[in-house]
């Protein structure tokens, strides 16, 4: 019988448990780690702050404790994988460098910023990565993948497809420049409280669906139904706020069991009192199923199931 005995952190609080947790300190010791569990089952997580754990997990989660970061030259900052965004951005300000300023507060850590190409406010991870460096779970050899080897798009990256599983992305090396950026950082850091779920304080893994992007057809006829409908043009579509679909679907507030779509943005499920990994799929399946239903959209969840 398998023993899980490691509870693994995330944000939405869910209580998963692997049979192994292991953080490392260097590159030598994660190689160490990888020879010694080939063949088991691996995951590396950051903070946890996009996944949902719908069962115990049967294998070696990975964590990083590498947290530092070193400028290259004065245009070039390079982040360990452990090292939490946010704190990365703070730092930056301080010293009078901007660049990521736009990503302030967004949870996680550096390793998955390139993996989720995480963005906010007109700014995405790709707009300010140079490059990615990883490491080869099968040959242990290191492997530095530019910009564009990323294939990055919308909260999405090679590592999340064809790369999958196979690298641990180890470092980060972001573009940056000299500027003030307290203000922005300061205005989208009290707009982020106001209105998302405070990490440790409610169980969250941020938006919970992606905004979708529709036909520019479908957007027209949509549009003599629902005048006021907010809609932006773009290359992949004309993209609709799913928040917007969401609160059509008369969701905001709305509760199963212990799950809720967080009042004050329906984008968000929390984890409002005790919510199991099943409750929270059912009030998602059913907000899905909803907008579907009322506009033909089909809205994708952002949160990994694990
Ligand atoms: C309150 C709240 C607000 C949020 N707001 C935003 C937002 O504005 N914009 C946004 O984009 N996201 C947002 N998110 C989602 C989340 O912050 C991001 O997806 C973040 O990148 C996750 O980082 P993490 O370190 O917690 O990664 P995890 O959730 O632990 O992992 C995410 C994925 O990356 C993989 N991964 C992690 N580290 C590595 C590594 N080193 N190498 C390879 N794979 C790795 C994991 O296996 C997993 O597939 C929010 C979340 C919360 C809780």
């Amino acid at each position: 019988m398998t023993n899980y005995n490691f509870p693994i952190p995330n944000t939405f609080g869910i209580d998963a448990k692997a049979k192994l947790f292991i953080e490392y300190y260097s590159l030598d010791e994660l190689r160490q780690v990888l020879k010694e569990h080939k063949g088991e089952r691996i995951l590396h997580i950051g903070q946890g702050s996009n996944l949902l754990f719908t069962k115990d997990f049967d294998g070696v989660i990975l964590h990083s404790k590498m947290a530092r970061a070193r400028f290259l030259d004065d245009e070039t900052v390079e982040a360990q994988n452990g090292l939490r965004l946010d704190d990365l951005i703070a730092q930056l300000t301080d010293m009078n460098y901007c660049g990521l300023e736009k990503l302030s507060l967004i949870p996680g850590e550096v390793g998955a910023s390139a993996v989720q190409n995480v963005g906010a406010y007109g700014c995405e991870a790709k707009d300010v990565i140079v490059r990615v460096h990883t490491l080869d779970v099968e040959t242990l050899k290191e492997r530095v993948f530019t910009n564009e080897e990323c294939k990055f798009g919308y909260r999405d990256s090679a590592f999340k497809h064809e790369l999958k599983g196979r690298y641990i992305v180890t470092s980060v090396v972001y573009k940056v420049k000299p500027g003030d950026a307290t203000k922005t950082r300061e205005e989208i850091i009290e707009t982020r409280n106001g209105k998302l779920p405070k990490v440790g304080e409610v169980g969250s893994a941020g938006s919970f669906f992606m905004n979708p992007f529709v036909p520019e057809e479908q957007a027209n006829a949509l549009l003599k139904q629902y005048p006021d409908m907010p809609h932006f043009a773009s290359p992949q579509g004309v993209k609709i706020p799913a928040a917007w679909l969401i609160e059509q679907c008369g969701w905001k507030g709305k509760t199963l069991g212990g799950a809720q779509v967080w009042p004050k943005q329906p984008l968000v499920i929390v984890n409002a009192n005790n919510a199991s990994a099943q409750e929270i799929m059912e009030l998602a399946a059913q907000v899905s199923a909803s907008v579907k239903e009322k506009f033909g959209i089909t809205i994708s969840p952002e949160v990994n199931y694990i």
